[in-house]
């Protein structure tokens, strides 16, 4: 029998994380850039209405790429407008930047350090019901030995939420690749620009389950047409099913 989910972890999309989160079965996995609530709320909602919720862990960590996205454009005054098209650019600053602005940080770092409190806060107030936990710092990613093979171009899977490993979802080493899951693509477009203009280079969508398949390859069709992203992209898109696998190894 299939345990219970009781619990959500809302985490960053980042492949130095995979080994932070919980897997007990009863555990699903939200996960973008920034372990950003504005982004997904959505899915939260919907994972909540249908579940005997607990908790909510946020898993916002350092040296996070999405934080260092927001510093260059409100620090550095920097544009990307031109890589993601203006009208993604307007949605990133949407579900991502603006939430920070008229917050104070001299770095990075500080930065990371108020999403956790930030992104705590919003799911406090959108969960009053629901127990919610954080480390008192973000999760210290760059303690992880293990960061892949080595590659330095990092490959994006795009999964729905799930208790489920990342190892037997993941085709060669897990910690290649950074890992987007929300119920909706529409959800995760901002996310998916987000992980290419930091150097991702190629896109996988995962389909867990034979009820999943076609949901998946509407996903990846509504991509296929996206003005958003690059055309050189549109050719690396791949979908594997992982649901014929024992379950043992997911
Ligand atoms: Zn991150």
């Amino acid at each position: 029998m299939r345990e219970a989910i009781d619990a959500i972890e809302l985490g960053c999309m980042d492949r130095r994380e995979h080994g932070f989160f919980k897997f007990d079965g009863k555990t699903i996995h939200v996960r973008n850039a920034g372990a950003n609530f504005e982004a997904v709320k959505g899915t939260l909602r919907a994972i909540v209405n249908s579940n005997n919720i607990k908790e909510i862990r946020l898993l916002a960590h350092a040296d996070c790429g999405a934080m260092k996205l927001v510093n260059s454009v409100l620090k550095e005054k920097k544009e990307f407008s031109d890589k993601v098209g203006s009208g993604l650019m307007e949605k990133i600053n949407e579900v991502l930047i603006d939430q920070f602005r008229g917050i104070r940080f001299d770095s990075v770092e500080e930065l990371c350090r108020k999403n956790n409190e930030l992104q705590a806060e919003k799911l406090r107030a959108a969960f009053p019901g629901i127990t919610i936990t954080r480390g008192d710092e973000p999760v210290d990613v760059q303690k992880v030995t293990d960061t892949g093979s080595g590659h330095e171009h990092h490959s994006l899977y795009i999964l729905k939420p799930s208790t489920k490993t990342y190892a037997g979802m993941i085709g060669g080493n897990q910690f290649d690749a950074y890992v987007l899951q929300a119920m909706s693509i529409e959800e995760l477009k901002p996310d998916i620009a987000i992980a290419l203009l930091l150097g991702q280079r190629s896109i996988t969508l995962v389909a867990q389950s034979a009820e999943e398949f076609m949901t998946v390859r509407n996903d990846m069709n509504s991509l296929k047409v996206s003005p958003n992203i690059p055309s050189g992209l549109k050719e690396t898109m791949t979908m594997v099913k992982v649901y014929k696998l024992p379950s043992k190894i997911m």
